[in-house]
């Protein structure tokens, strides 16, 4: 079962949803977004949906173990293994477990692709998406941890993919189909 596989990489508000949304509909490939599917378990009222809700309210990210056994579900399902994962791998625990799981499936990693801002629009971003979807993780406070835990525990990803040479950054401001384009063209 040969696939690809493309990552996309950045902190909360850089626009990398949009991106991998758009990427993936028009490669037909299966986006994967951590974050969507916590949601949904949250909205389902889930035994797992019950533990992530105060922990991604904090801003904090929910367990290496859960977020791992609810992707490798995910990837089990899949009819065809072309994936794009959005907010996933956030730690260096979950990028090493998947560079296991690709290599079991078969999947090659086409490119990590970093979609970066600065933090000042950064802030404003997620502000002005608070107002208009309401999500209860986008207030100051949140947005705030969300920011501090991405430098933490997900900035280091970007020299562990810098190592093996799949790492692409993408300049994140401009309007969504002018970041589009760089998308395109990196992967090209
Ligand atoms: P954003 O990128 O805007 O912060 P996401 O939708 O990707 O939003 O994630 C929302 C929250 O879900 C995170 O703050 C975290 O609590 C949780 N979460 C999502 N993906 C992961 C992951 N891979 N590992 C741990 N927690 C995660």
């Amino acid at each position: 079962m040969a696939g690809d596989a493309v990552i996309f990489l950045g902190p909360p508000g850089a626009g990398k949803g949009t991106q991998a949304a758009r990427l993936a509909s028009e490669l037909g490939y299966k986006k994967l977004s951590t974050g969507d599917l916590l949601r949904e378990h949250v909205a389902g009222n889930t035994e797992l949906g019950r533990l992530a809700k105060p922990i991604m309210e904090r801003g904090d990210l929910v367990p290496d173990d859960l977020i791992l056994a609810m992707v490798r579900e995910e990837l089990a399902g899949l009819e065809a293994p072309h994936v794009i994962f959005d907010g996933f791998p956030r730690t260096i625990a979950q990028a090493r477990a998947l560079d296991r799981l690709l290599a079991e499936l078969g999947i090659r990693l086409k490119g990590v692709l970093l979609v970066d801002v600065g933090q000042e629009e950064l802030i404003r971003r997620l502000l002005e998406r608070a107002r208009k979807e309401g999500r209860s993780d986008d207030n100051e406070a949140t947005i705030r941890r969300r920011l501090e835990v991405y430098a933490q525990q997900t900035q280091p990803l970007v020299s562990y993919y810098q190592s093996t040479g799949a790492l692409r950054h993408i300049e994140g401001l401009g309007t969504p189909d002018e970041v589009y384009g760089r998308v395109t063209g990196a992967l090209s």
